[in-house]
């Protein structure tokens, strides 16, 4: 699944190769990949003709300025879920079963939205409306963690006495934005933070490394553009290349890359956690 680092690493993708892309044409293979408007040919009108700007991020949410004669003309929104995917072709070429929503430029490139679980979501938001009156999940999204609002102080306030594991507490939305399942693990290691301690019990100290930790992991992912794992793919169809150093992410049973120590694995919260039970307590 897409976490910060390669939501960011589409973003700029996305910026770089339709800094002056006009829509000229949009047809949408799956309707539900399409949130809003519920009119799919209201959502074609929105983009057809319209000139793609910046596109910026929130959480793993992204949103494109768009416009038309100079004027603004409301945004795209995007969420990739679980495996969607842009892909940009400068050739014509026949979609594959799993694409979803095709755009072509008026001189013929076209960024596909491929996405093969199909729980991405795209939004037309009109000009005058704020993002996060139609992309109503941005309402509920807890600060980025690179922000100044994402503070040791910050989570010692929000954990303050709960109960629930901390790797549960980083993936929750509502506490910080963008985190997934490997950046969570990858950041409790570098922390020496076990995943299953009691939120409540982390010291401001604890908290103070953990926030660093998880910002260094992510600058470390966004650096090495996007991790290998799972379906990611940035538009031009190239992998990342964080999993070559993950130190515990999906390395269950293998030696631990500091002690030597088996590395274990664990469900919690539904999802898998790695975590070395000699480095992190
Ligand atoms: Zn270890």
């Amino acid at each position: 699944m897409p976490e910060l680092p390669e939501v960011e690493t589409v973003r700029r993708g996305l910026e770089r190769q339709l800094s002056s892309f006009e829509i000229g044409q949009v047809e949408v293979l799956r309707q539900r990949a399409i949130a809003a408007p519920k009119e799919i040919d209201q959502f074609r009108a929105g983009l057809i003709g319209a000139r793609v700007g910046a596109w910026s991020r929130r959480g793993k949410y992204l949103m494109a300025e768009l416009s038309r004669g100079g004027l603004p003309a409301g945004h795209w929104g995007v969420h990739l879920r679980m495996t969607g995917q842009f892909l940009w072709l400068e050739e014509p070429r026949e979609p594959c079963r799993h694409t979803r929503v095709r755009c072509w430029s008026r001189q013929g490139q076209e960024l596909r939205f491929i996405d093969v679980r199909s729980f991405g979501q795209m939004w037309f938001i009109p000009s005058g409306h704020e993002c996060s009156s139609v992309m109503t999940g941005l309402q509920k999204l807890g600060p980025e963690p690179f922000s100044a609002a994402f503070s040791g102080t910050y989570l010692m306030q929000k954990l303050k006495g709960s109960v629930r594991p901390i790797k549960n507490a980083l993936l929750d939305q509502a506490l910080v934005a963008g985190v997934g399942n490997i950046y969570a693990d990858e950041s409790l290691f570098a922390a020496g933070v076990a995943p299953q301690r009691r939120s409540g019990s982390l010291s401001l100290v604890e908290l103070e490394r953990l926030r660093q930790s998880l910002i260094e992991v992510l600058e470390t992912s966004i650096g090495s553009g996007g991790t290998t794992f799972s379906d990611f793919r940035d538009i031009s169809g190239t992998n990342g290349n964080y999993g070559g150093i993950a130190w515990v992410y999906r390395r269950g049973g293998q030696p631990c890359r500091r002690c030597g120590q088996p590395i274990q694995r664990e469900r919690l919260g539904g999802r898998s956690s790695h975590w070395c039970p000699n480095c992190q307590r």
